[in-house]
């Protein structure tokens, strides 16, 4: 058996299999898709200490940092349920099971989408769901921002401080986030509410120019020309696969502790899939190597069985 599996091959995972192998513990990577996320993000340029880089880049430094250890790679492989015994007991959806004395889950997460026309094809040439990661690429430009809950507040009121315009779009009659929030965003006179907004459309050539709405009191079809739309109508964790047994919050995410050891003895889990705040590389990274040396500290203090 393994002493860490370690569930996922993002930033997070990668971080976690690194700091177990450098224990000199048996350490495995099981990932259905190596890099995560990051192999869909086109610019970085909040990785401290690397101005700028793209995520197929990192991806490929990831791996290659994963390879100059003893880390048990398996690439495309999707974990499909975990069980634990004596051991922890995973199975994979190829019917394979692999046995590990403990296991850290970086297993991330997934922008929910609109599902119109054109956020498909403008990904990354206009339509951006990261504000902390895409806002200054709008800088002086007219954006949207769909979703008035807590993120599409707090990113409509992070983009009106670099963007010329920012046009907040909510689908219910009312904005659902904070009042403190509301009260900010009200007071930037740079911001445009669109309540009772459904949107139909991202326009665009070879990048957005625009996006369409319906007015779902009036029924009427709007248009607003403008270069960039955020999409922040939620972040899914990738833990539907594990059952009650592990406690999550209302949105799924695995709850951690400050060691990154979940309700289950053993079970660590680290980067988007957990309820950590923020949901970054960087962070995904750091909360890989406190889950790994958690789950180290783990190791040392348990009973053989
Ligand atoms: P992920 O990167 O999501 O990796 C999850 C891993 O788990 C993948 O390998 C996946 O295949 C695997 N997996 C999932 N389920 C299973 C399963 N059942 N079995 C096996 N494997 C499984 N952050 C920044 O800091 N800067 C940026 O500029 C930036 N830009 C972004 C742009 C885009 C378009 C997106 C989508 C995100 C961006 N982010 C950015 C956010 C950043 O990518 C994430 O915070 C980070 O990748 C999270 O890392 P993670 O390892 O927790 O999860």
């Amino acid at each position: 058996p393994f002493d860490v599996l370690v569930v996922g091959g993002g930033p997070a995972g990668a971080s976690a299999a690194i700091y177990a192998a450098r224990k000199g513990i048996r350490t495995g990577i099981v990932a259905e898709r190596f890099g995560g996320q990051v192999q869909d993000t086109l610019s970085i340029e909040n990785f401290i200490s690397t101005k700028k880089t793209e995520g197929p880049k990192l991806v490929a430094s990831l791996e290659e940092h994963v390879r100059d250890y003893e880390v048990d790679i398996m690439k495309s492989q999707k974990v499909q349920s975990l069980e634990k015994k004596d051991r922890f007991e995973l199975t994979l959806e190829n019917g394979a099971t692999l046995t590990s004395k403990s296991v850290i889950l970086a297993t991330g997460a997934r922008w929910r989408n609109v599902g119109v026309p054109g956020e498909e094809e403008f990904r990354n040439n206009g339509v951006a769901y990261c504000p902390h990661c895409d806002g200054p690429l709008f800088e002086g430009k007219d954006t949207a921002v769909i979703g008035g809950g807590n993120s599409g507040v707090e990113a409509a009121i992070d983009l009106a401080g670099i963007v010329n315009h920012v046009y907040l779009l909510e689908f219910l009659p009312e904005l659902k986030a904070d009042e403190v929030l509301q009260k900010k965003l009200h007071s930037l006179d740079n911001v445009t509410v669109i309540t009772n907004a459904k949107t139909t459309e991202i326009t665009g050539d070879n990048k957005v120019n625009g996006l369409s709405y319906q007015d779902r009191v009036t029924d009427e079809e709007k248009h607003i020309p403008l270069e960039g739309v955020f999409v922040q109508i939620g972040l899914v964790p990738n833990t539907d696969w594990l059952d009650d047994s592990v406690e999550k919050t209302r949105m799924g995410e695995i709850v951690v502790n400050q060691h990154g050891q979940s309700s289950m003895p053993g079970l660590f889990a680290a980067g988007d899939c957990t309820n950590s705040p923020y949901k970054q590389i960087i962070i995904s990274m750091g909360s890989g190597a406190t889950a790994s040396l958690g789950a180290f500290d783990y190791l040392i203090r348990a009973q053989e069985p």
